[in-house]
């Protein structure tokens, strides 16, 4: 899969695949950045293009026998290491990898050496690393992936060119549940709003999942927006946290604390009369324009702000309870 249908980063992408193409790229890189947000598929773009014979424009051409065997796995030139059963990326991985690098290409030009989850070499095999990353063998290219880059050791971090890859709007996130994962276009969006700019979220949450935390979420909302009355607001926290089904409360809230954020991001976009095609939840617009009714901006981005201290709370062991009561006295 070449750069170019990879979704959102396009000028990272656009100046990794030109510093490859002048050979001005750095031998020993980090990607680093959110889990699923197309980190890997970047670095097998990058090998792809390293060894393309017929390059297109500033992209590997994806066609071509040396693109779909990198594709597939098997060009004997790209390697790529990751986490075995035991979770972690033991020494002989790292030191297969950094021999393999030690012969000039088999059928490409550019060995490449893939590493993704990074964070999981052991220590002694980052230690192993260190030389090599220092000065790769001229025919070859390591790259890191990790979205825990700050675990690897300083003096790994310190030989390598780090590059960070941000979260992925909403819309290039339901852009691509829909273009390759079958989604219904609802459930994209739904799933999106709540994917927290992460593809592999998305999916692991299930649109199911997603869909049934805007519900509550919206519930809270619908109780505190035209009332002050502690009352309601009560209520509004027991709608927030209703029925809590399967899974721990703590991560289901947190499921409803992101939906309760994406809504307040979208009353931002109706506010401040963005382009409608921003909406992270454009199948609730009747639900948001009842809404918008009854915040300014002001009250939306403090509640944002709100939800985030939420959220932040429940990472640090608060009670899904005690939360979600302080929050309905914040929105
Ligand atoms: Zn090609």
């Amino acid at each position: 899969m070449p750069f170019r249908s990879i979704t959102g980063h396009r000028l990272l992408l656009e100046l990794v695949a030109r510093a490859s193409i002048r050979g001005t790229l750095p031998q020993s890189l980090i990607f680093a950045g959110p889990e699923g947000v197309g980190k890997r598929m970047a670095a097998v773009a990058l090998a792809q293009l390293a060894n393309c014979p017929a390059p297109a424009g500033e992209d590997a051409c994806g066609v071509c026998r040396s693109c779909t065997r990198i594709a597939r796995g098997v060009h004997a030139d790209v390697v790529v290491v990751e986490p075995g059963e035991t979770g972690s990326i033991k020494i002989e991985q790292i030191r297969d990898a950094i021999e393999a690098t030690a012969y000039r290409p088999f059928e490409g030009r550019r060995r490449v050496v893939i590493i993704d989850g990074a964070d999981a070499i052991v220590t002694q095999g980052q230690d192993a690393l260190l030389k090599t990353l220092e000065e790769p063998p001229s025919t070859s290219l390591f790259v890191l992936v990790t979205s825990r880059p700050d675990v690897l050791l300083p003096t790994v971090l310190s030989r390598c060119q780090r590059l960070r890859f941000g979260r992925l709007a909403p819309a290039d996130v339901a852009a691509v549940l829909i273009g390759e994962h079958q989604y219904a276009e609802a459930d994209a969006y739904a799933a999106a709003a709540l994917s927290d700019g992460s593809i592999g979220v998305a999916i692991e949450g299930g649109a199911d999942a997603f869909v049934d935390a805007r519900e509550p979420a919206a519930g809270l909302l619908e109780r505190v927006a035209a009332s002050d009355d502690p009352r309601r607001r009560l209520e509004g926290a027991k709608a927030l946290t209703a029925s809590f089904r399967g899974g721990s409360d703590r991560e289901e809230l947190a499921r409803r604390l992101r939906a309760l954020s994406s809504i307040l991001r979208d009353l931002g976009v109706l506010l401040s009369r963005a382009d409608e095609r921003c909406l992270a939840n454009a199948d609730l617009r009747p639900l948001l324009l009842r809404l918008v009714r009854s915040f300014d901006g002001d009250r939306a981005l403090r509640a944002f702000s709100a939800v985030d201290r939420a959220l932040e709370s429940l990472e640090r062991n608060a009670s899904p309870k005690i939360v979600a009561d302080w929050l309905a006295f914040q929105i």
